[in-house]
């Protein structure tokens, strides 16, 4: 059979839908659209000894055939994550090291990770032993899981949750679950993925948990506390709302986590954090602070909630900055949208995440880019929650590939695969460029990082590349050059 390579492109990852062993050939289902991708066993690159079978995660490029589209380069995920990692940390731990339980290893295993993060092999231990904790990360350093996990752990050892429905003379009596863990976050988006998270990890521990944010009615949310939750994730202005109305009670949280500190201090949180803060309980208390940045409002909120805290910082020239390749485009801001326009015709931007300074701006790139054919959509505060989620959920399927956002709205914004974060407007602080180009290599796989920047911002890129401690490579030869 004659076969004519059209294109390659950027490497993607999916699900084995069949494979037969006799034949030599099957389909995968790749996440990016969901389509089928036809695998022949000449395509596999795997450990000889372990057989592909249905249901198998994999990596693969693909190359479109006459018949439609095959798979190059098979891997495994969990083999080209170990990969890459062992590549990465350098740390010799593995989750097993970390005195975790059979239901949280297994819930790790199904997920696909093979070792923790540099954060997780700090943090596990620390706050498996119930102590308070002041971690410096950024989203995409596995944060998430460097509490949720070893929290997920504490709570089913003392509850009685695989016993909740008590037998007694065949009359089941339901016990109600309290709110154990409140989990405070500076976006609905970043909430959602929290109460995401603790699914995932706690799906075998029989633990439940609810997520809590404005934008939305409250009946929904309302009606999973009735129904007893042992973990909340919460947005803090409907938290509040809820519990003026006596929606939720608070008086038996263990664990306080308050995720993205900066950015809710930021956003102007402090008061009804603070406010929540006095709602829990006061002794005994677990209470875990994560924020990008440590500025001195941090450290204040920290001397003042946090009990004798061990401090974790996971600083920002780790691992992950250096298997992501940033350059910057000098470059007028008229001659801005021809430049994205002009990259984003190239086939090799799969998936990106575009960063404009205004609403208006983003919405006002994505007209653009539409006129032309380029299927984005905008992410921004002013858009209602249901459009916000279904224009995450058109990105994540890969419908949309250009999602265009401000920096609050794609706070905690996790995205797979997102091939290449452009920021079209440079921000102004260096440590929200750091938060940008972390949406892309997301856990372990490599990204590329594009900066727009004006002639008059050379002094804000020069603070940019204080901060990462690297130089960014400046563009000489691009078509709209000032
Ligand atoms: P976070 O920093 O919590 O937003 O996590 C970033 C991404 O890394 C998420 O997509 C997680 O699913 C993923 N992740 C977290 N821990 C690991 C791990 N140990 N191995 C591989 N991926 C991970």
């Amino acid at each position: 059979m004659k076969i004519k390579m059209l294109k390659e492109i950027h490497r993607m990852t999916g699900t084995v839908k069949w494979y037969n062993e006799k034949k030599g050939f099957g389909f995968i289902t790749s996440d990016m659209n969901g389509e089928d991708v036809y695998l022949h066993h000449t395509a596999l690159q795997l450990h000889k000894d372990v057989q592909i079978v249905t249901g198998d995660r994999i990596t693969f490029k693909i190359q479109k055939q006459e018949k439609g589209l095959a798979a190059l380069e098979i891997k495994r995920l969990v083999e080209e994550n170990e990969a890459l990692q062992s590549d990465q940390d350098g740390i010799g731990i593995n989750f097993t090291d970390l005195d975790l339980s059979p239901e949280i290893l297994r819930a790790i295993r199904d997920a696909g990770y093979v070792k923790p993060t540099p954060i997780q092999a700090q943090a596990i231990p620390i706050v498996l032993k119930g102590q308070d904790l002041l971690g410096c990360a950024q989203t995409g350093t596995g944060k998430t899981a460097a509490y949720a996990l070893p929290i997920l752990q504490q709570l089913g050892k003392t509850s009685d949750n695989q016993n909740r429905s008590n037998v007694v003379n065949n009359i089941k009596k339901q016990i109600r679950r309290r709110v154990r863990v409140l989990v405070i976050s500076p976006t609905r988006e970043l909430a959602i993925q929290i109460g995401d998270s603790f699914s995932i990890y706690g799906k075998f521990t029989g633990l439940k948990n609810t997520v809590i944010y404005g934008g939305v009615g409250q009946n929904p949310q309302v009606r999973a506390l009735q129904h007893g939750v042992d973990i909340v994730a919460a947005t803090p202005g409907r938290l509040l709302d809820l519990m003026r109305q006596g929606h939720i009670n608070l008086s038996h949280v263990e664990v306080l986590v308050l995720d993205e500190g900066d950015r809710m201090l930021d956003m102007g949180f402090i008061h009804d954090i603070r406010y929540i803060v006095r709602m829990v309980p006061q002794k005994n208390r677990q209470t875990l602070l994560f924020s990008a940045t440590i500025p001195r409002e941090i450290i204040e909120l920290a001397k003042t909630i946090l009990h004798d805290p061990v401090e974790i910082n996971i600083s920002p020239d780790q691992p992950t900055l250096e298997i992501i390749k940033q350059s910057a485009f000098f470059i007028s801001k008229e001659k801005k949208q021809a430049l994205l326009e002009y990259l984003l015709a190239k086939s090799t931007i799969t998936r990106a995440l575009v960063f404009t300074r205004t609403k208006h701006s983003a919405n006002r790139v994505v007209k653009n880019l539409q006129r032309k054919g380029i299927c984005a959509e905008p992410i921004h505060g002013n858009k209602s929650q249901t459009a916000r989620q279904i224009a995450l959920k058109n990105f994540r399927t890969g419908k949309t590939r250009v999602l265009v956002a401000t920096d609050v709205a794609s706070r905690g914004l996790d995205v797979d695969d997102i091939s290449h974060v452009i920021q079209f407007d440079l921000p102004d602080v260096p440590e929200t460029y750091l938060h940008r180009i972390g949406r892309t290599a997301r856990a372990g796989a490599g990204g590329t990082a594009f900066a727009f920047c004006e002639e008059s911002q050379r002094q804000q890129l020069k603070e940019i590349e204080q901060l990462i401690r690297m130089h960014v490579k400046i563009v000489q030869n691009h078509p709209y050059i000032v």
